[in-house]
């Protein structure tokens, strides 16, 4: 797969230009002490990579083909580690048909899993693949519900998010990365929190499919109440792992209200 690494690298002589700007965007987070490794800088870094200059992203941006195959391999990596299961309570083989129709990146590899695990959760990786928790299917009630879900974990493949924090730790690790390296930075990173200004872009652009594939934009503002609910009961601070959808950043509050404001 040495074209993965060419189009990564084939810009590196402006590698000290990209770490002038990582750095830059890293400056913006007040970064303690005990935050001086770098998992928690790459963590870090992706809170703030919208920051980075989205010319050096275009740059060294992957082909469908080469983030497909990189989900591929994560995806491998992944279902070893959880148990997959049946679809239950929906059918969510219609409800993501009915989403795809309007999906615009249609090389991607859009599929979906159903993990067995209470935890309220969905997650997306590059390359299109989608895993739904057996705990957020409990946990929601209408079809307009897990549709919006289904959307906004879509969305961070639509608007790139996924690929894009590859590509940023790729780029900010100490060495030259292969093919399989960067499956191993895409695993490494992959249960981390996306940026807020990602969560609204995928919350946007998901009610955007959501209504386009005739569900009600009531399906997402019912979704973030009841996750509001969720959020009292456990608290926020310590769920960001792992989690797309309990975080302190944003809080689901904010995304309702930004969703209600919508169209
Ligand atoms: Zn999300």
């Amino acid at each position: 797969m040495r074209t993965i690494r060419n189009r990564i690298f084939s810009f590196f002589s402006f590698r000290g230009i990209i770490y002038t700007v990582l750095l830059a965007a890293i400056s913006f987070t007040p970064l303690n002490a005990q935050d001086n490794n770098d998992n928690d800088l790459i963590k870090n870094l992706l809170q703030t990579a919208d920051i980075v200059n989205e010319t050096i992203l275009e740059l060294t941006a992957l082909s469908d083909d080469d983030e497909n195959a990189i989900g591929k391999e994560l995806d491998k990596q992944i279902t070893q580690e959880v148990k997959i299961t049946k679809e239950r309570k929906f059918n969510i083989k219609r409800i993501f048909n009915k989403l795809m129709k309007y999906v615009e990146r249609t090389n991607l590899n859009y599929n979906y899993k159903v993990v067995k695990t209470d935890e309220v959760n969905a997650y997306a990786i590059a390359g299109g693949y989608m895993y739904i928790n057996t705990g957020i299917l409990d946990f929601l009630d209408t079809e307009d519900e897990i549709a919006f879900v289904i959307a906004h974990e879509i969305s961070h493949n639509e608007l790139r998010h996924c690929i894009k924090r590859v590509q940023y730790a790729a780029l900010a690790s100490s060495v030259d990365p292969n093919f399989g390296e960067i499956v191993q930075i895409a695993y490494n990173i992959y249960s981390m929190p996306f940026s807020k200004y990602d969560e609204f872009e995928a919350d946007e652009n998901g009610v955007k499919i959501l209504l386009k594939a005739g569900y009600d934009k009531a399906g997402a503002v019912s979704f973030f109440e009841k996750l509001e609910e969720l959020e009292k009961e456990y608290g926020v601070d310590d769920r960001d792992a792992v989690n797309d959808f309990i975080s302190s950043h944003p809080t689901a509050k904010e995304r309702r209200d930004r969703v209600i404001n919508m169209y």
